[in-house]
């Protein structure tokens, strides 16, 4: 089975959720819309304390190409425009809408669906991309219209929809590839004609049978009966963190993005099937991104659930929702495990990067002692980037900062493979994101 050299094997633990549909949660009677919600420029906003904005109005927006503009996710008033904190842990400028219960404004424009994909050009698609918001909901949350518009001398042949959710605990993916998969397959058909790409190749982790199957059946992809229409289902190992985007090309096509390159460098174009429902809702529908699917799990809540969540919803509604803590609940953690921020608070806010909220009980969360390094070498040989973690922490944790970068520092993705097997327990990836803040500061 195809995959990436190294990386690990952790619980998966996504038996919990992996059976459980997709619900609607209750509208929120507050939300607070963060301006900061892409990689790349925040917005500006485009309304003030006092305004009344309508489900789906544009309320934050920059010129900068690099953005995403952010939308009402409910009807109300706006109350505040002030910084609040972030899930990521710093503080943003937010506006925060107060609801009037008014959910009538019909968001649907369906003016592209009867002219069919082929009758759209790839100007039409990224503009209504550009327009609703959309952001890669993975979790790398990259401008989707900037994905979609790649510069004139990058041929871009293929495009891979990444299926994997290699994070343990989260069934967000999976849940729509599942219930969604005839949106998924139209989203990337919508991105390959706006990259004028040639190929789709879904790739999907094995411990994901049902949805292979689901896609297959979608896409006519049949490799047992010799059926193939020119989109193709892929079954990777289970592996993390086989759904990084530097992994999934090098599983699926066997091509090494380039130190500080990106996808399009070497011809492709990643989506994750999140990303293609949401692609597909703004062009055929109109619909901005306005709500997301995230997984509430882990042994810290008491009704784990798979919630289709409007965006400023704050953590708190949703766990109250989700039949509120255990009475051992003792971390909360946006994102899976591996690579999730853990929250000080639970008045944070979901942003587009919200996949899962995570709660662990105390018995599951272990204190651990930090040892000096033994140089056995762990984190050397599971790195999926190559690096050598021990001395990237060890530079960064002695204000070795260009050393830190001769040695690939701005390289790691953070997937935390190297904390996952280190003995010593020392913090890699924490001394690893100081050194690259201190370098984008050096610059
Ligand atoms: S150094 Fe970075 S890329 Fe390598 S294992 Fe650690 S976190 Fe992952
Ligand atoms: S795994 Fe930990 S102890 Fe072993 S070499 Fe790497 S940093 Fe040192």
């Amino acid at each position: 089975m195809k995959t990436f050299a190294k990386g690990i094997h952790p619980s998966y633990c996504k038996n919990e959720t992996k059976g459980l549909r997709i619900v609607e949660a209750i509208a929120p009677l507050k939300v607070i819309i963060l301006l900061h919600q892409n990689l790349g420029a925040s917005c500006e906003p485009l309304v003030k304390v006092g305004d009344d904005v309508a489900l789906g109005q544009k309320i934050g927006e920059t010129s900068k190409f690099v953005s995403a503009p952010v939308h009402a996710s409910i009807a109300g008033k706006v109350t505040k425009i002030e910084k609040l904190p972030h899930p990521c842990g710093t503080n943003v400028l937010s506006i925060v809408i107060e609801g009037s219960g008014d959910d009538s404004r019909k968001l649907e424009n369906s003016i592209f669906e009867s002219r069919g994909i082929e009758n759209i050009s790839h100007l039409e698609i990224r503009a209504a991309v550009k327009e609703a918001g959309i952001v890669g909901l993975g979790g790398a949350v990259f401008p989707a219209y900037v994905k979609l518009s790649p510069p004139k001398d990058k041929k871009i042949d293929t495009i891979l929809v990444n299926g994997c959710e290699c994070e343990p605990y989260i069934t967000a993916d999976h849940r729509i590839m599942l219930e969604r998969a005839e949106d998924v397959v139209k989203g990337a058909k919508l991105v390959a004609k706006a990259c004028n790409a040639g190929r789709i190749i879904f790739g999907v982790e094995a411990n994901k049978k049902d949805a292979i199957k689901v896609l297959r059946e979608v896409v006519r992809h049949k490799p047992e009966e010799g059926i193939y229409d020119g989109l193709e289902v892929v079954e990777l190992a289970t592996k993390y963190p086989q759904g990084g985007e530097k992994m999934l090309i090098k599983a699926v096509l066997d091509r090494a993005v380039p130190s500080g390159g990106l996808p399009l460098d070497v011809g492709v174009v990643v989506a994750n099937v999140g990303s293609c429902v949401a692609i597909a809702e703004a062009v055929f529908m109109g619909l901005p991104l306005i709500k997301r699917v995230v997984t509430v799990t882990g042994s810290g809540i008491c009704e784990p659930k798979n919630l289709l969540v409007r965006i400023g919803t704050t953590f708190k509604d949703i766990i109250e929702q989700c039949g509120g803590l255990t009475a051992d609940a003792y971390k909360v953690i946006m994102g899976g495990p591996m690579m999730g921020v853990a929250q000080y608070t639970l008045d944070v806010p979901v942003v587009k990067a919200t996949s899962c909220i995570l709660v662990l009980a105390k018995k599951d969360v272990e204190e651990e002692k930090i040892y000096p390094c033994i140089k056995c070498g762990r984190c050397v040989r599971n790195c999926p980037m190559n690096l050598v973690p021990t001395r990237l922490a060890a530079y960064a944790n002695s204000g070795k900062f260009s050393d830190f970068d001769e040695w690939g520092g701005q390289d790691c993705m953070e997937c935390g493979c190297c904390v996952y097997v280190c003995p010593a327990k020392i913090p890699i990836v924490q001394l690893v994101k100081l050194g690259k803040l201190k370098l984008r500061q050096m610059k």
